[in-house]
């Protein structure tokens, strides 16, 4: 427990329970720190450079070394690969809701277009009656 939390527990005993408290949770990861230097010095199993999860005894290992790294690096929160599953999460979010805001857009674009079409077939359509209209004001001045 960080002291911070420690202090806005309601909960909290005394300043020593608190000391007792730390000094736990540093014990458990010295215990974990040791584990680790215990089987590398073994070399009996392979650990996560990360965080030191333990794999192995090769013999217990289910798949091949390289399997069980693979499937422990997905998991690892320690290791650089999570940071960057996670970024791409929230990158993937934030592309999702600029692809939702774009929607609107697409639709009113879409419109102008279809206005653009309908305008464009008109102006053809009068540019014809105009053509139409000057051929015989050419042969009535002839007459
Ligand atoms: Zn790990």
């Amino acid at each position: 427990m960080d002291i911070n939390e420690w202090y806005k527990s309601a909960e909290r005993g005394t300043s020593g329970d608190m000391v007792y408290d730390i000094l736990g949770d540093w014990k458990e990861e010295i215990e974990q720190l040791t584990q680790w230097i215990d089987d590398l010095q073994s070399k009996m199993y392979i650990n996560c450079v990360y965080c030191g999860h333990r794999y192995g005894p090769q013999d217990e290992v289910p798949a091949t070394m390289a399997e069980a790294l693979k499937e422990h690096i997905e998991i690892c929160e320690k290791h650089p690969m999570s940071k960057i599953r996670i970024e791409n999460a929230e990158l993937a979010s934030k592309l999702i809701h600029r692809e939702e805001e774009l929607e609107p857009l697409r639709e009113n674009l879409r419109g102008l277009l279809e206005i653009h079409e309908v305008l464009k077939e008109k102006l053809e359509e009068k540019d014809k009656e105009l053509e139409i209209l000057r051929h015989e004001i050419r042969i009535k001045d002839k007459r």
